[in-house]
């Protein structure tokens, strides 16, 4: 009897465990499920180690610039990326999606419960299916696309353009472009950064067909189709939001480069209508030339920007001391001149890379690389290894971005520096300027990198020389010296080493600038963004981290958007921002 009686129990609490968990799970896992399941474990088994061995030689490789380092970079590479060209596993994947029975909540469920559970095992296939497309062809075709990728490469970084016969490095070319006022210096200078493009012309369209004869065997047209299907964006939604940015910034854009040319032409002694390429400050008139007497420098040069920074994430609520316990913040020998993030393990191990000086500059860049830092530190550890990562990497760069912009915020400088209502206002007058001009000039710049790479892909056999400078010219303004026919894209080293790669910076300050707006209205409940300066406010670190930093790639980036500010994706809060 009391056998039975215990029989009975133990039956009825199952029966209570089982329909509690397909409450709290959804209905239990059915064997595909399960299947896919095994597989993942056994998958994050594998990389996980190796991804943390990967990043920890290119890590070492930065800070020591050691060749060794840099070889065990590459082959740990390799080694991942051939797990990813597994014809067998993306059949297993492919069949898998294909079943339609890994469940997968609706869209709106997802977003009304904002409850990882719903999303996860989905999310994971698809994440896992799309890094095994990009890594599916042939062993042979692989090894010609990363041998080739990697002389291009070497060549960008060995080629010196010429002056008069001289070897001329890329700092001094710049150097020249921001300075030099005789035009005749100034057009040597900009045909010197021109000449690597003739020289790796030939091989980046070469590539350009060995990629695009991958993408084909898979069944997309090109491989601009092919990289976009990978990164969950879409061909339409990107035409469509570079259309509407078109759209708003061509008057603005228009006036501004008036305005400019104005001052070019007094600068250097010609007319309105004889200013050429070389007239503007870099080779490609994608930053802004500083025409307005602004010094922020003098801010910074006896603060520390370490501590400027550490004290700001502190008063949000997104402390970043651990982080730069472990980094590599001040300049040294051998050491990689840049900066970047990288998040060493996905279990807390964050580093970043900086040549911390105390200006203006290197206080943008640390917050912008903390912000990356930050969005990686405060993943949720309880979501699955695989989506323990930012959504997109362009979600990644809108939070970098977000956090960077403060460095010339006069409401910012202010609080963190203690500075007078009398300098802030000083700040203001010339940075709210300058950070119109150089979204404005960036966002046209976008424009023909997006638009010419999208146009390479369709038809890399066509005049390429000829449809470059139709893009600049509708979209920047400026003009293509006469007669001129040389390849001056491929001077551009994006087009080889970060295909299909650019309108994400875009896509990060469009999203920036969302985020601001929506903190600004719905958290903060202001009118509108005046004096907002952020500063030790944790309902913002909250909002951000609850969000967008813990849930990772749970969700795709743009239900990930529509849940955190309640609406797509969209350009008007940037145009509100910096263009009207
Ligand atoms: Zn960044």
């Amino acid at each position: 009897m009391w056998e039975v009686h215990q029989i009975m129990k133990t039956f009825a609490i199952a029966v209570i465990v089982a329909t509690i968990s397909v409450i709290i799970f959804g209905c239990a896992p059915n064997v595909r499920e399960k299947q896919l399941e095994k597989f993942i474990t056994a998958h994050v088994e594998k990389i996980k180690p190796l991804m943390r061995e990967r990043n920890l030689a290119s890590w070492d490789a930065a800070i020591t610039g050691n060749s060794e380092d840099y070889n065990r970079l590459s082959k740990l590479t390799l080694e991942l990326r051939q797990i990813y060209n597994d014809p067998a596993e993306f059949a297993f994947l492919e069949d898998m999606r294909e079943s339609g029975e890994v469940k997968r909540a609706p869209v709106s469920r997802r977003i009304a419960k904002w409850d990882y559970r719903d999303a996860i095992l989905a999310r994971q296939l698809d994440v896992l299916y799309n890094a095994y497309l990009k890594n599916q062809m042939e062993p042979q075709l692989l090894k010609k696309i990363v041998d080739l990728g990697t002389e291009i490469k070497k060549n960008f970084s060995t080629f010196r353009g010429t002056i008069e016969g001289r070897r001329v490095s890329n700092n001094e070319i710049k150097e020249i472009l921001k300075t030099e006022t005789d035009s005749a210096r100034r057009e040597q200078a900009w045909l010197a950064s021109k000449q690597v493009g003739a020289a790796v012309a030939d091989d980046i369209i070469e590539l350009v067909r060995l990629r695009n004869e991958a993408a084909q065997k898979l069944g997309f047209d090109n491989f601009h189709t092919l990289s976009l299907a990978t990164a969950e964006q879409d061909v339409k939604e990107l035409d469509r939001i570079f259309n509407e940015l078109y759209e708003s910034t061509s008057g603005p854009f228009a006036k501004l480069k008036t305005d400019l040319d104005r001052i070019f032409a007094a600068k250097y002694g010609v007319a309105v209508t004889e200013l050429m390429p070389w007239h503007y400050h870099d080779p490609f008139f994608q930053e802004s030339p500083m025409v307005y007497d602004l010094d922020l420098d003098s801010y910074y040069e006896d603060k520390d920007v370490q501590e400027l920074a550490e004290r700001f994430y502190a008063g949000i609520g997104l402390p970043v001391e651990s982080v730069l316990a472990s980094s590599d913040l001040y300049e040294r020998e051998g050491k990689n001149p840049h900066a970047f993030c990288t998040d060493i393990d996905r279990q807390g191990d964050v580093r970043i890379l900086c040549n911390l000086k105390n200006n203006e500059g290197w206080m943008e860049t640390l917050l912008h690389e903390l912000g990356h830092a930050v969005y990686d530190k405060y993943h949720n550890p309880e979501v699955p290894y695989l989506l323990r990562r930012p959504a997109h990497i362009f979600t990644t760069e809108a939070i970098a971005m977000f956090f960077g912009r403060l460095s010339r915020n006069g409401a910012w400088m202010q609080q963190m520096m203690r500075l007078s209502d009398q300098q802030r206002m000083e700040i203001e007058k010339v940075s709210s300027k300058y950070a119109r001009l150089k979204q404005i000039i960036f966002v046209r710049w976008v424009m023909v990198m997006y638009n010419f790479e999208k146009q390479l892909y369709a038809n890399p056999e066509q005049d390429l020389n000829s449809l470059w400078w139709e893009m600049v010219e509708k979209y920047q303004l400026v003009k293509k010296p006469q007669g001129r026919v040389e390849p001056d894209w491929a001077s551009k080293i994006h087009f080889a080493t970060a295909p299909c790669y650019y309108h994400n910076y875009v896509l990060g300050e469009l999203l920036a600038s969302q985020l601001h707006h929506h903190i600004v209205h719905n958290n903060l409940k202001l009118e509108s963004d005046k004096n907002v300066s952020y500063v030790g406010l944790s309902s913002v670190g909250d909002f951000l981290r609850k969000r967008i930093l813990e849930p990772g790639s749970v969700y795709r980036w743009d239900d990930m958007i529509e849940q955190a500010t309640g609406e797509p994706l969209t350009s008007k809060y940037f145009v509100a921002q910096f263009v009207k």
